[in-house]
């Protein structure tokens, strides 16, 4: 591609992100190049701002501006009621059915031995220490329905249970391989409501 060297960076830049492939990153390159330069800056500094300003909750661990996120300190949240969850994605997701009134614990991804990612290297340490802290009465493992997904929440299963803690599993009217991600409200709504026993 002959493009000039500035246009040619940002190209490259954008065929980075997830999703988007050369024709895509053209395309938008291209309408970055005509839009106001005040619309620009206001992109480029939203992208800085999310960078420096966003962390993780230092007792869910979702990514948050604040030390502790909204939904830990809502004091009309169950605090005994825990939704483990791979990442903060899939908590938006539970989130959105407007169904679940507890609290959330997210991993920071699933085991996968494939991918070199040990149970070690997840909040499974931090999870035993909620369990305990904070005396949970239920575990709902909303993980997604792969074979990750399932390795997962059966280790998390079997760490939690010693603790006398009623563990649950969402049921998935999903595919398997399925995401929760893309799960439409309604189905997520009864995949919670249909969780059951580990
Ligand atoms: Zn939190």
């Amino acid at each position: 591609m002959h493009y000039a060297k500035p246009l040619a960076r940002l190209v490259g830049e954008l065929e980075k992100l997830p999703g988007i492939g050369p024709k895509s990153a053209q395309r938008l390159a291209f309408h970055l190049l005509r839009i106001p330069a005040d619309e620009a800056r206001q992109l480029a500094a939203s992208i800085m701002d999310v960078k420096e300003r966003i962390g993780v909750c230092s007792v869910c661990f979702n990514f948050t501006d604040q030390p502790v996120c909204d939904i830990c300190r809502n004091d009309r949240r169950d605090r005994k009621v825990l939704c483990v969850v791979a990442d903060p994605r899939d908590l938006l997701a539970m989130e959105r059915t407007n169904e679940f009134t507890g609290l959330y614990h997210v991993l920071g991804g699933v085991i996968s031995p494939m991918e070199g990612i040990g149970p070690e290297m997840l909040r499974m340490r931090e999870l035993i220490e909620r369990v305990q802290r904070d005396e949970v009465k239920e575990v709902i493992l909303a993980t997604n329905p792969t074979v990750e997904g399932d390795v997962t929440a059966m280790y998390v299963a079997r760490l939690v249970k010693p603790f006398s803690v009623r563990v649950t599993k969402i049921a998935f009217g999903l595919p398997v391989g399925g995401d929760l991600d893309y799960a439409d409200q309604a189905t997520l709504i009864q995949a919670l409501e249909g969780r059951r026993e580990l």
